[in-house]
């Protein structure tokens, strides 16, 4: 009975999902979870408060892994995720926010000036008929490639060779999809390429700060910063986790490792992790997105805007700008370096991205260099960050979409997985990785 319960309660909150495993008879288990980004403080919260005992070990000095919420500058800067994608409908995360009153700043995306090469805005009504183009030709690959593994690059080549040396066409493939999903062009699967779902709603963001809605799911949980998991060891009766500086065991354990983390084998398993789940880790494929914040003394483009486009015909690395003081009180731009930009941008010095940035906000707004020095400058490396090695995940050429549900699979009762890229239908999301995290912790509940 109990077992049917938990599967069928509702599974959107901590609440919901502890609320219907508070009568466990099994409560009396322990519980290490690897990592405190969202996935794992969501699994550790319902586990807990179905009354196991539970430890969440991190290796950074802070929480929140992707969700990253730098105030170095004296403004929340948001270096990881910053919106809630679809807000409305249910979704979690909205639910989330709302319980602790955080302030929501809807962005508009109509509000966007494109700029071409040369910094001249384009006609909005060319980028209507441009963008209706666009989502036509994204249906033309997707049905073009059902059972065959091309990249949409190589599927838009088949289609018309020249496409991909529009710059418009550049630009809208970048700012666009290699945003939604974090992968370049010339990996992302074709035949998945608008296959993942999305709750409906305006996008929405924290102007106070992502992090804000972690607060609830770290309440009473004991977490252990700085603690960097070198190996997993499955028992027959435990799991032993060893760290830099000490061993922990428990009687299960949920891994919510980044993908970039389990590619790059950064942490022993033992046994190794079966075939199958190897194989789906090497086959998803995990991106980078990267966000440069430029603090200015004041505004010197068109502050009513929310979004500035660049369409450099590939000749920047930035193709996507935020206009922060929309939602601050701060004049300050976010430039957003994605795909291939994003891991080249990463091979860059400070100084060097600094300057590449400052060179296309010359060009869009006609200003002269001695008169934008920007007072802070906050840079993300993902790619380069040893705790994630990427971004978000996405569906690769060589991905098979069940390779997704193979990231989420247990091992023996023992081993638990969780974090974005266990989720097929909302990975790459806050909200995919925080509803992976209560699967998670169902399926420690059920066994
Ligand atoms: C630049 C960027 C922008 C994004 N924008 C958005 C957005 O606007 N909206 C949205 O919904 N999503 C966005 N995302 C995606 C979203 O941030 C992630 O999907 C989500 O936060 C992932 O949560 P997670 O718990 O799966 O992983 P993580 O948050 O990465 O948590 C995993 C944790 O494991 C820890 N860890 C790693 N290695 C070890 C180890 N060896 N030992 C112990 N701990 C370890 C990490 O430090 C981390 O804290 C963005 C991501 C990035 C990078």
């Amino acid at each position: 009975m109990r077992r049917q319960f938990i599967q069928t309660a509702l599974l959107s909150s901590v609440g919901a999902l502890a609320a219907a495993c508070q009568t466990s008879a099994k409560a009396t288990k322990s519980a290490i979870v690897i990592g405190a980004g969202i996935s794992g403080l969501a699994a550790a919260q319902v586990l807990k408060k179905a009354g196991m005992t539970v430890t969440v070990l991190e290796a950074r000095n802070r929480i929140g892994g992707r969700i990253w919420t730098d105030r170095s500058t004296g403004t929340p800067v948001d270096l990881g995720a910053s919106w809630i994608h679809g807000p409305d409908g249910g979704n979690p995360v909205t639910t989330l926010a709302q319980s602790i009153g955080a302030k929501l700043f809807k962005t508009d995306d109509d509000r966007i000036i494109v700029y071409d090469r040369q910094g001249n805005p384009i006609d909005d009504r060319l980028m209507e008929r441009r963008g209706q183009e666009y989502r036509k030709l994204l249906a033309q690959v997707q049905r073009g490639s059902e059972n065959k593994l091309d990249s949409v690059a190589d599927s838009i080549r088949k289609i018309d060779h020249n496409l991909l040396n529009d710059p418009l066409i550049q630009y809208q493939l970048n700012a666009y999809l290699e945003f939604d999903t974090g992968g370049p062009i010339e990996d992302l699967s074709a035949r998945y390429v608008t296959n993942d779902e999305a709750f409906p709603g305006k996008d929405v963001l924290f102007p106070d700060g992502y992090d804000a809605i972690l607060k609830p799911l770290t309440q009473g949980l004991t977490i252990q910063m700085n603690q960097v998991v070198q190996s997993v060891n499955q028992d027959f009766s435990e799991v032993i986790i060893k760290t830099k500086t000490q061993e922990f065991n428990a009687d299960v354990a949920i891994v919510t490792l980044p993908l970039g983390i389990l590619k790059a084998g950064d942490v022993i398993f033992s046994p190794p992790l079966p075939e199958p789940k190897q194989t789906a880790i090497n086959r998803v494929g995990f991106g980078t997105v990267n966000k440069v914040f430029l603090k200015f003394d004041r505004p010197f483009w068109d502050f009513t805007m929310q979004y500035f486009g660049y369409a450099s015909g590939n000749q920047s690395l930035y193709s996507y700008l935020l206009n922060v003081q929309k939602f601050s009180s701060i004049p300050a731009l976010m430039a957003f370096s994605i795909g291939q930009n994003g891991q080249a941008m990463e091979r860059r010095s400070d100084e060097q991205i600094t300057t590449d940035v400052l060179e296309v906000l010359q060009t869009l707004f006609k200003v002269r260099s001695d008169e934008i020095t920007p007072q802070s400058i906050l840079i993300s490396r993902w790619m380069r960050d040893r705790f994630t090695r990427g971004s978000y995940s996405y569906a690769s050429v060589q991905t098979r979409m069940e390779d997704f549900e193979v990231l989420s699979q247990p091992l023996n009762d023992r081993l638990f997985f969780a974090g974005e890229h266990t989720h097929s239908t909302y990975r790459g999301t806050v909200h995919g990785a925080y509803l992976s995290g209560l699967r998670a912790a169902k399926d420690v509940l059920n066994t």
